[in-house]
């Protein structure tokens, strides 16, 4: 294909090695340890994953990025990009990814399999139904709804309230008709009715649980541990209550093996768990990551959205939660993102303007003394794209230099690994020296309310919290329950440091209202809804599946 040529293309003109070879003589996987979907799919059985526990661990990558565009930054692209760059140096490097929703594939976003040339294959599998992990999310998700509705029905044992049956139910699509719905009309026959609606599968606490869980037995005591509603007296019933928790475990058991597939360079890659960064905290399964780290001596694994949401997530909950701890953190970082953050229009972002690349830089030394503090310097990739000025880079580069840190301009996108040997040198530099001492950025035990205003204003730089009365009364409730010593997972949006999208660059004296509080019990942690939350979100006017089809010959076109 042509330079600049069509995702899709790419990845269709690139050839894959049989998954079971690949696996043998990549990662010393043997093909019975491997349930093969296809040729080159297939899922690490759980068994060996347990055979691996007393393995030597690899070296962990965190990729994150500053604030992004709505087109994103490319931390998957140089995810992929950097991992191919890293074997290209001689290294033996894998990267972990999330699995795409179809949500964002028919709708705006596209598919999330990397970009140009730094794409993992086969890309139309990994974007569609893959390996069927999202439909049996969805289909554990939809059967403790129904164990739900049909407790109420059959005499409501447990006295659910059903005012206040919390959990919902999910499909992957966007779809906002099914926000707000009611069920069990239709008379006695047809259960209680009752006002509930769906969310998206990747919204699911399911989503975050399976992405949390290091083995089967934690899988199905974090199911059990789903609140599904409240009783008359207010008290919380969880899927354990209602017997849910074995059959759904039943379901999720296949789907909790990690997919193996390959990059464009026929590197090894895990996509495994795709939660959203919102309302969870947005990686790729723990299991994936863990198996990766006993199987490869580099692991490159992405954070959903910039590193206010996505590491602080990452540093905070996932790494909290499992041990898991990196030892190199890449800070993903455009000339667009910083022109967006310095006040450019989005639909000028084309135009060459060092200016504003200067004035958005604020946002690049925030992220930079943000991860600082939690004891980690990142290398900054600077994703190249073809339009991209000297004079801008030029900019970010002597930024990096004042703040003390390495940056690697990456080329990944047009030229493969080739284009991220800078980067993956960088990389390998950072590993060669001693890890970082990682620290989380508040502990376990203290108030709820001081671990939202420390991340307000260690990461955020808000000048105050400002709880509305419901959710501090929530906050004051879970802290009873005995669920005041989780982590809080915040909900806001990922194109500020502010609740406020269109508050760029670095801002400070901001207030972070917190609407809301949730409890995700199973998954292990507090959301804080803090501004708007999709959790159902919907098509825009044109969505992309009006360019998706067959072509004569059966081929899917314009999945981008
Ligand atoms: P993220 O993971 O940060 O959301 P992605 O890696 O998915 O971002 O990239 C977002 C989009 O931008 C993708 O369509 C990808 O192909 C494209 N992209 C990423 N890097 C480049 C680049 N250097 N040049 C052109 N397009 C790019
Ligand atoms: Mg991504």
């Amino acid at each position: 294909p042509a330079p600049g040529a069509p995702d899709i293309e790419i990845a269709r003109a690139a050839t894959m090695r049989p998954i079971l070879d690949l696996a043998k003589d990549r990662l010393g996987v043997p093909p019975e340890a491997l349930i093969p979907y296809g040729h080159h799919k297939a899922k690490v059985s759980l068994d060996h994953i347990s055979s691996l526990k007393d393995k030597k661990s690899g070296k962990l990558v965190l990729m994150t990025a500053v604030t992004p565009t709505p087109a994103g930054e490319g931390k998957t692209t140089t995810s992929v990009g950097l991992t191919d760059g890293l074997n290209k140096i001689g290294q033996n490097a894998m990267v972990c990814l999330r699995e795409p929703s179809l949500g964002p594939c028919f709708g705006m976003k596209g598919g999330a399999a990397g970009g140009g040339r730094a794409q993992v294959i086969p890309m139309e599998d990994i974007n569609l139904h893959f390996n069927g992990d999202f439909h049996a999310i969805t289909s554990a998700h939809s059967l403790l709804a129904a164990l739900v509705d049909n407790h109420i029905h059959w005499g409501n044992e447990q006295n659910i309230d059903p005012r206040r049956v919390n959990w919902r139910r999910v499909v992957d699509m966007n779809d906002r008709a099914l926000r707000n719905i009611v069920v069990g009309l239709g008379g006695p026959a047809h259960g209680v009715p009752r006002e509930s609606g769906f969310d998206i599968t990747v919204a699911s606490e399911i989503m975050a649980i399976f992405c949390l869980a290091t083995d089967l037995k934690d899988l199905q005591r974090r199911l059990g541990d789903i609140i599904i509603a409240r009783r008359y007296d207010k008290t919380p019933v969880t899927a354990r209550d209602i017997g849910a928790d074995g059959a759904m475990a039943v379901l999720l058991k296949d789907a909790l093996q990690p997919n193996l597939v390959q990059t464009i360079e026929h590197n090894p890659a895990f996509i495994h768990g795709g939660p959203f960064a919102n309302i969870a905290h947005g990686c790729n399964s723990v299991m994936a990551t863990q198996t990766a780290l006993k199987l490869a001596d580099i692991v490159v694994t992405e954070a959903g959205f910039g590193a206010d949401l996505g590491a602080e997530k990452f540093l905070d909950i996932k790494c909290r939660q499992s041990g898991l701890r990196p030892d190199v953190v890449v800070l993903v970082c455009t000339v667009r993102a910083l022109k967006m953050q310095g006040g450019i229009a989005k639909s000028d972002l084309g135009t060459p303007d060092a200016e504003a690349v200067e004035r958005g830089s604020v946002n690049l030394i925030r992220h930079i003394e943000n991860l600082k503090k939690y004891g980690v310097t990142p290398v900054v990739a600077i994703n190249h794209f073809v339009k991209d000025s000297d004079d801008e880079i030029g900019v970010v580069q002597r930024i990096c230099a004042e703040q003390g840190v390495t940056p690697a301009i990456a080329k990944h996108w047009a030229k493969g690994g080739e284009g991220a040997i800078e980067l993956a040198k960088a990389v390998v530099e950072q590993l060669e020296k001693p890890s970082p001492d990682v620290a989380t950025i508040y502990p376990d035990d203290i108030p709820l309310k001081k671990k939202i205003e420390t991340i307000a204003g260690e990461v955020y730089r808000a000048e105050r919290v400002e709880f509305h009365a419901g959710a501090a009364r929530s906050l004051k409730e879970f802290e009873d329950l005995g669920y005041g010593n989780l982590p809080v997972c915040i909900a806001k949006t990922q194109y500020s440091f502010s609740t406020d999208a269109k508050l760029v660059g670095a801002p400070t004296g901001h207030t972070l209202e917190v609407r809301e509080a949730r409890l995700s019990a199973g998954a292990g942690f507090i959301v804080a809804i803090c501004g708007d939350i999709m959790v159902m979100p919907g098509l825009p006017r044109k969505p992309a599946a009006l360019e998706i089809g067959l072509d004569e010959t059966g081929q899917v076109v314009g999945l981008a």
